[in-house]
């Protein structure tokens, strides 16, 4: 990673950010700002395209997912956020980069075919859902994004990406756009709390960074561990049992992971011990960022600021990198 790498990444403001986001892609930001330029994108176009029936939900949610970023640490001073909606630009590229994929690629993304299978599309999949992958091409080049951090689960649509923006360099033979490479997370996907594959908001398995203690414990106290340890003495399963890879995540003492999941494996540790420790560390975990948190939301109306200005600022660049497709598709007039 060279240091004149640019960072990009954003998230759809549907409901606000919980753990799988941490670890999937939070936690890389705070990391990065301090070495490159990173831009952290509000995706409410994208939030549209399978919320186009309640927009107000999207509305509302900037503000909630602006409070995750601030409380986990990404700076305003070190990164630009903006809001995807507000750069009128990055629809008109997506527009252009349509016509470098065709249908059938846009089908066979398994990101997006997972996705619309998951939500039961069928005949009444749009073209806006279908064609989202474009405009990540589109936010990801219109700032000449080269770094993304992201979970495992995004790298078909980096991959994507990747096409369309060799294919439009070479048409023109111009060499405007970067290639883009994924930032993987250590943890490529967070387990959701009944088991699944990946902690998701739209599954309700989730736990969120803005969760009360209580609420975290409910959450934990209910979670998916090893079906057949009905008993305390009796040895259960580590492999699938979501409690210990919460654990493996979050709790800094490894030492005592190692020896809880020594003791769960030869009989006489119950489940209910080790999820209250787990409630005890992911508390521990979040806190900080409740208390910074619930500090940014005493002024709601600042936080809002800090995007638009950022916006203002991506909207200059976007202009830039415009002049430049423009005049590499020879449509330059003015
Ligand atoms: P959700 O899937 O919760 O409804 P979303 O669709 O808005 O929310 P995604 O697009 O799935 O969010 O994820 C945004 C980013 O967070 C991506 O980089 C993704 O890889 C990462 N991410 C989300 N959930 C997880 C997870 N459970 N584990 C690891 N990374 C995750
Ligand atoms: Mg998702």
């Amino acid at each position: 990673m060279a240091k004149k790498d640019i960072v990009l990444t954003g998230d759809r403001p549907t409901g606000p950010l919980h753990l799988g986001h941490f670890v999937g892609s939070l936690q890389k930001r705070v990391e990065l700002q301090d070495k490159y330029k990173q831009f952290v994108m509000i995706a409410d176009w994208q939030g549209f395209t399978d919320n186009f029936d309640n927009p107000q939900k999207l509305r509302d949610n900037v503000t909630q997912v602006m409070l995750d970023y601030l409380a986990v640490g990404i700076d305003p001073k070190k990164t630009t956020f903006f809001i995807q909606s507000l750069i009128p630009q990055i629809a008109e590229l997506y527009f252009i980069y349509l016509n470098f994929v065709t249908v059938s690629r846009l089908g066979r993304n398994p990101t997006v075919k997972a996705e619309i299978q998951q939500k039961g599309y069928g005949e009444n999949l749009t073209a806006g859902f279908l064609t989202y992958p474009v405009h990540q091409a589109a936010d990801i080049t219109i700032v000449k994004g080269t770094l993304v951090p992201a979970g495992a689960d995004q790298n078909p649509i980096i991959e994507q990406s990747n096409e369309i923006v060799r294919k439009f360099n070479s048409t023109y033979n111009v060499d405007i756009f970067p290639e883009i490479k994924i930032v993987e997370s250590a943890v490529s996907r967070l387990p959701g709390t009944d088991g699944k594959a990946k902690m998701s908001k739209s599954m309700g398995n989730a736990i969120f960074l803005c969760d009360t203690e209580d609420v975290v414990a409910k959450k934990v106290m209910t979670m998916y561990t090893d079906p057949d340890h009905i008993k305390v003495d009796m040895p259960g399963k580590i492999d699938g049992n979501t409690v210990f890879a919460y654990l493996d995540v979050f709790d800094t003492d490894k030492q005592m992971v190692e020896s809880l999941k020594a003791q769960y494996q030869a009989g006489g540790l119950g489940d209910v011990k080790v999820k209250k420790y787990l409630i005890e560390v992911l508390n521990n975990f979040l806190e900080p960022i409740r208390l910074r948190r619930n500090e940014f939301a005493q002024d709601k109306e600042a936080v809002l600021d800090i995007v638009i200005k950022g916006s203002e600022q991506v909207r200059c660049i976007a202009a830039d990198t415009m002049l430049e497709v423009r005049k590499a598709i020879h449509l330059d007039y003015i």
